[in-house]
């Protein structure tokens, strides 16, 4: 890919990128089915994603009608590289196959290998013979709502289409590589103001986090709605605090430490609780809840705002999710999209019925609600939330640090571009915003 490296970095025209032969096979991040089992018995703290994650030169795939080739100049740990990793809950091998079962098209997709990532920036170089509304030379983003627009069930809100997968997850020929390739309607224009990594690293978190506040298909946020959000500085929370603030709410963020409830402070977040200090133990043993210490997190939320939260942005799952049900305002809704610490959920459904709330499900976003949240990007309303970046050779350790809470926001991947800062394409809308602003996490991530 360095000529078409080279090429990028002198701003070559779209003609020329496409001129350039593709080559046989492109550097990528992968798991190999050879070894689901290599962490089978082990603890959980010894299944590491250093040891599975190999950087290797892989054929490049065919080009369907309908898809693109991205040179891709950055890329971003998500926690679902962490999980493809640790195959677990379950290989994401089965994902390949049952793609492979599909059609021809999806029969590439099943191999030994699978080149994992959900997050891309970089420049179009290739398009399919159905491609309209992109060519090559387009800078863009790529967001990873994978579907097949020729079934039905995706033409009302497409995260309903039987066959919705995510890419670089439950797809092949990821993100976290020198090359993706992608379906056209997974192309989003590149915020102009940011560099290749700052682009890079949000389309999944932080379209996820639109839908489940913003977009009606999730909690259809209010002004001043009280907001309870779990992780606030992680990559989900990071952006939703952002909706929060931007909608007129009032976010009471959690977190785990004096320097994340810092971090807090300084994006404007009046209510922080630091869930270490205050130590609460929701589980006293295993199998057993502690509802006096769900009570202990609602008083404390009174404390800080004077009222319950309408909405409960929820993630951790096991860990919270009796909490979070228990706190929510009368009427109110827990929105959920994850459950990282554990996904056979409990809570009290008599606080449920009798005080009328409701849980909501949600995951990622349709094409709709991941421009819409690009586009809040591209305008400098909603700030790229990444913390550090790691070149493409060691990001087995990118994935451990997310893998181990050891983060802020996003941790970013460079995969073609040799070095940070570079791809600004409108330095004068970064000056409007303010290069502080942008790099917040940057500046003052641990
Ligand atoms: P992340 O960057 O690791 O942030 C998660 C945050 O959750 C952490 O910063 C941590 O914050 C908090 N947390 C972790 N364990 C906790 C626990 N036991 N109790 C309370 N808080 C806890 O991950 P992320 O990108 O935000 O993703 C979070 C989860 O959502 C993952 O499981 C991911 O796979 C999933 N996800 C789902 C979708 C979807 O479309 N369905 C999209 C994105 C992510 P503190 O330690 O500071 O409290």
């Amino acid at each position: 890919m360095q000529e078409h490296l080279d090429a990028i970095l002198v701003g070559a025209p779209g003609e020329d990128l496409a001129a350039i032969p593709l080559p046989e096979s492109y550097r990528a991040a992968v798991v190999r089915k050879d070894e689901v089992g290599m962490f089978t018995g082990l603890p959980s703290a010894d299944k590491d994603p250093r040891k599975s994650l190999h950087i290797e030169e892989v054929p490049v795939p065919e080009l369907a009608p309908d898809e693109a080739f991205v040179a891709v100049m950055a890329s971003a740990i998500n926690f679902n590289t962490v999980w493809t990793s640790i195959f677990e809950p379950l290989p994401t091998f089965a994902f390949l196959e049952r793609l492979g079962r599909e059609s021809r098209w999806g029969a590439r997709h099943d191999l030994p290998y699978h080149v994992v990532g959900s997050d891309a920036s970089g420049v179009v170089i290739r398009v399919g013979s159905a491609v309209r509304n992109w060519r090559p030379g387009d800078r863009v983003t790529v967001h990873c709502n994978y579907v097949d627009d020729q079934d039905p069930g995706a033409h009302d809100d497409s995260m309903l289409a039987s066959n919705q997968r995510i890419w670089g997850f439950e797809s092949n020929f990821g993100g976290l590589a020198d090359l993706a390739l992608v379906k056209a309607n997974q192309l989003m224009p590149k915020p102009a103001h940011l560099t290749w990594e700052e682009a890079a690293c949000n389309a999944l978190c932080n379209s996820t986090a639109y839908r489940m506040l913003v977009s009606r298909n999730g909690a259809d946020m209010r002004q001043g709605d009280v907001v309870l959000v779990w992780g606030a500085t992680g990559g989900l929370g990071g952006y939703a605090i952002q909706y929060v603030l931007n909608g007129g709410g009032v976010p009471v963020g959690v977190v785990s430490s004096p320097e994340k409830a810092k971090l807090l402070a300084d994006l404007g977040v009046e209510a922080v609780i630091d869930r270490r200090a205050k130590a609460y133990r929701f589980w006293a043993d295993e199998h057993t809840q502690d509802e006096s210490e769900w009570r202990r997190l609602g008083k404390d939320i009174r404390a800080l705002v004077g009222e319950d939260p309408d909405i409960v942005f929820e993630h951790p799952g096991r860990a919270t999710m009796g909490a979070s049900v228990f706190v929510c305002k009368r009427g109110g809704m827990v929105v959920t999209c994850a459950a990282t610490s554990g996904y056979m959920i409990e809570y009290d459904n008599r606080h449920l019925w009798m005080k009328l709330k409701s849980i909501k499900s949600s995951h990622f976003a349709n094409y709709r609600e991941a421009w819409e949240a690009n586009r809040l990007i591209a305008l400098g309303k909603i700030q790229p939330i990444l913390s550090a970046t790691y070149p493409l050779g060691e990001v087995g350790e990118a994935a451990r640090q997310v893998q181990r809470n050891l983060h802020e926001g996003k941790i970013g991947v460079r995969c073609l571009a040799p070095c940070d800062g570079l791809g600004v394409d409108d330095p004068e809308l970064r000056a409007k915003v303010g290069e502080d602003r942008i790099t917040t996490f940057r500046r003052l991530g641990a």
